[in-house]
This record gives C-alpha cells, sequence and structure tokens, in this order.
C-alpha cells in the first residue's frame, strides 16, 4: 500500500488523525486487505477508500502449494504487467518465513540460477517489497495456518543490494513497530557477495542477518559461473566480511550449492576452508549452509547426498561450522533459484 497516498487520502476526507495508524496497523499487522473489515469504519469510508486506494501493488496470477501446506509459491503480477514470484513456508512447526523478492529478474546471471538466466526486467519498490509481507499475511489468515509468520529472508527473485534504497526503505518498514514490528534478527539478506551492499548493511542495520551466496571458493570457477566475482573477488569478499565480522560479531552464513562434479569435491572442501581460516573470527561466526542444487537448467545436476555428507564431514573435522539445508519448495518449483518471471 502506498501509505503517503492513504494519509493524504485520510486528510483529503477529514478523518481524525488515529485513522491512518488504525488502517496501517490492520494492513500490516493482520493482512487485512478489505476495508470493510476494519473495525468502526464507516460505509461511506470503506466506499471512499476502495475507490482511491488499491491496497496492494500487484495481483495474485497463480499460487501454487506443496509438502502439506508447508510451502506455497505465488506468482504475482505487478501494475506494469512484469512479473515476480514470491515464496511462503514453514521450516520449523509452528513458524513461517516469507522468501521476498527485491528485483524482478537479475542482472548478475549466475548460471545456476533461474532467475539469473531470465535476464533483468527492474527493481522493485519497497511498496512492492512488502506487499509480498502483507500478501503472505492475508492468506496464512485466509487459509487458517497455525503458527507464527516471523520471518522474512530476501532470498527470492533478485540481488538485494543492487536495488538498496528501495530495499532499505522496506526493512525500515518492516522492523518498525508502527507499522509491521518483525524483529530486525528475524529479517536475512542475501547477497551474491556485492562488496559495498555488505558493508551498508552493517552500517545501516548491523542486527539484520547476513548471508553470503558463496558456492566457489576459487576465483576461476567463481568468475565463470558468478560473473559478479570478476568484479568483487574471493579476496575483496573476505576483507568485506572480515569487517562486517569485526563491526556486528554476528555469525554470517555462507550458502554452498552443491553442484555435481563441479563445487562438490574435497578439494573445494578444503579451498572453502582456506577462506574461512583466512578471515579473522571466521571459525567462530561463520557457518555453511550445503544446498542440494535445485535442478533448473540442464546443464547442472544435484550433487549425490553420499557426497554432500562427505563434503558436509570434511567441514565438521576441521571444525568448521556446516549443516545441510533442506529443500522445502522443490516440488512447486519455489525452491532458491528455481525463481522465474
Ligand atoms: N541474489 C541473492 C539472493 C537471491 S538468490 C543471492 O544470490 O544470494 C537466493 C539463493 O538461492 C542464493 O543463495 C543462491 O545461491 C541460491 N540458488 C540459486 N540458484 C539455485 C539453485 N538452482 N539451486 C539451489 N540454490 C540456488
Ligand atoms: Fe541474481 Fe542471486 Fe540468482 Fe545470482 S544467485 S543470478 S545474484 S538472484
Amino acid at each position: 500500500m502506498n501509505f503517503h497516498k492513504l494519509k493524504s487520502t485520510l486528510r483529503d476526507l477529514q478523518e481524525p488523525n488515529f485513522r491512518y495508524k488504525q488502517i496501517v496497523s490492520a494492513f500490516c499487522k493482520k493482512g487485512v486487505l478489505d476495508y470493510s473489515q476494519i473495525s468502526n469504519i464507516s460505509k461511506k469510508l470503506v466506499k471512499d477508500l476502495k475507490e482511491r486506494i488499491k491496497p496492494l501493488s500487484f495481483s495474485a496470477e497463480k499460487i501454487y502449494s506443496a509438502n502439506n501446506n508447508l510451502s506455497f509459491k505465488a506468482r504475482l503480477k505487478l501494475n506494469d504487467g512484469e512479473l515476480i514470484e514470491t515464496v511462503f513456508l514453514s521450516p520449523l512447526p509452528g513458524a513461517w518465513s516469507a522468501c521476498v523478492s527485491s528485483q524482478a529478474g537479475c542482472k548478475l546471471a549466475c548460471k545456476f540460477c533461474a532467475t539469473g538466466q531470465s535476464g533483468f526486467k527492474r527493481n522493485l519498490s519497497s511498496e512492492e517489497i512488502t506487499d509480498q509481507v502483507v500478501f503472505w499475511k492475508h492468506f496464512s489468515r485466509e487459509k487458517k495456518l497455525n503458527g507464527n509468520f516471523s520471518n522474512i529472508i530476501f532470498m527470492g527473485m533478485g540481488e538485494p543490494f543492487m536495488n538498496w534504497d528501495e530495499v532499505k526503505s522496506a526493512i525500515k518498514q518492516l522492523v518498525d513497530p508502527e507499522f509491521f514490528g518483525f524483529g530486525s534478527r528475524h529479517i536475512s539478506v542475501s547477497t551474491s557477495g556485492v562488496v559495498d551492499g555488505i558493508k551498508k548493511l552493517a552500517n545501516d542495520f548491523p542486527q539484520v542477518n547476513l548471508a553470503i551466496s558463496l558456492i566457489f571458493p576459487e576465483d576461476s570457477l567463481r568468475s565463470e559461473y558468478m560473473p559478479i566475482n570478476r568484479k568483487f573477488n574471493l579476496k575483496k569478499l573476505q576483507l568485506a566480511i572480515s569487517s562486517y565480522l569485526n563491526k556486528t560479531n554476528r555469525k554470517v552464513f555462507l550458502e554452498y550449492v552443491m553442484l555435481k562434479g563441479i563445487n562438490d569435491d574435497l578439494k573445494q572442501a578444503d579451498n572453502l576452508i582456506d577462506f574461512i581460516n583466512t578471515i579473522e573470527n571466521g571459525r567462530k561466526l561463520l557457518h555453511v549452509n550445503l544446498i542440494r542444487y535445485n535442478t533448473t537448467m540442464v546443464e547442472f545436476i544435484p550433487s549425490d547426498l553420499g557426497t554432500v555428507n562427505k563434503f558436509k564431514n570434511h567441514l565438521l573435522r576441521k571444525s568448521i561450522k556446516t549443516t545441510i539445508r533442506k529443500s522445502l519448495g522443490d516440488e512447486i518449483k519455489g525452491a532458491c533459484g528455481q525463481l522465474a518471471g
């Protein structure tokens, strides 16, 4: 919702001041999209608002569900016709996370990523970002899903640090108790390694979680599959992570998508260990998340489960904190990297 427009509209309609807060709260906290469901609002005001302000900046084209209603994906059509996707999932019983998009498409063109391969359309506005959250609030109410919607992850389409101004205002609203009131520590931003963005996050939101899609701990390989590495190579990334850890003293996730025969042998595990060991406090604060590749492109094959376990045990033996992330959205192509407009 465009809150500036809401405010000025209510002023034009000579509504009392509390009305703005009341509508913002119903919309952001409860996902109420129908003005008539807000208590103590006159029929006349409902009608006026309906005519002037559309609650959401997109319409839902299609909603997919999977895993016994533990994950959902929505395809949304923005007002200019561009398509984006957003995912709602319950990784733990009773807890729900929204995985939101920050751009329609992505410029960074990582070879293994469906979004990257589908090209870049445009940046999303902060309104289009926070509306994805409202959309899922509304959805979980309608569906009577059990549990608490507590987490937001910027792991949908796009690179959040390539659209930082809008992502930043979205996060400001998400953590603002007058708007959404999410805890900073319940919000995560994932980057492919846009170094200046990592600095901005540490300054702007030191409590928001950072995840880095490392995936290739060797420059030649990383540059081949993730073109961003030609601008910000592993050395630059290491320096950025070091200063981030120094400044925030927070745990950072290194995402490692496992691609059969490409980055899943123990030589790469050793490179990953070296990468972590070179960073001051790396062993303490960095946490590796192994993710089996979700098939999106024919050229890549997910690593075998046995290989993933071997890789994990090798890291654990060297005292590197490591987990295997289970994929929840695969059935609905709503898993990481499978989002494409
Ligand atoms: N642009 C940001 C955030 C969006 S991508 C980034 O790259 O971090 C979200 C996550 O999906 C990243 O960790 C990315 O590495 C991962 N990913 C991309 N394609 C994938 C695939 N096909 N299978 C599994 N994970 C994938
Ligand atoms: Fe963009 Fe992230 Fe996909 Fe790379 S992995 S193309 S940065 S969305």
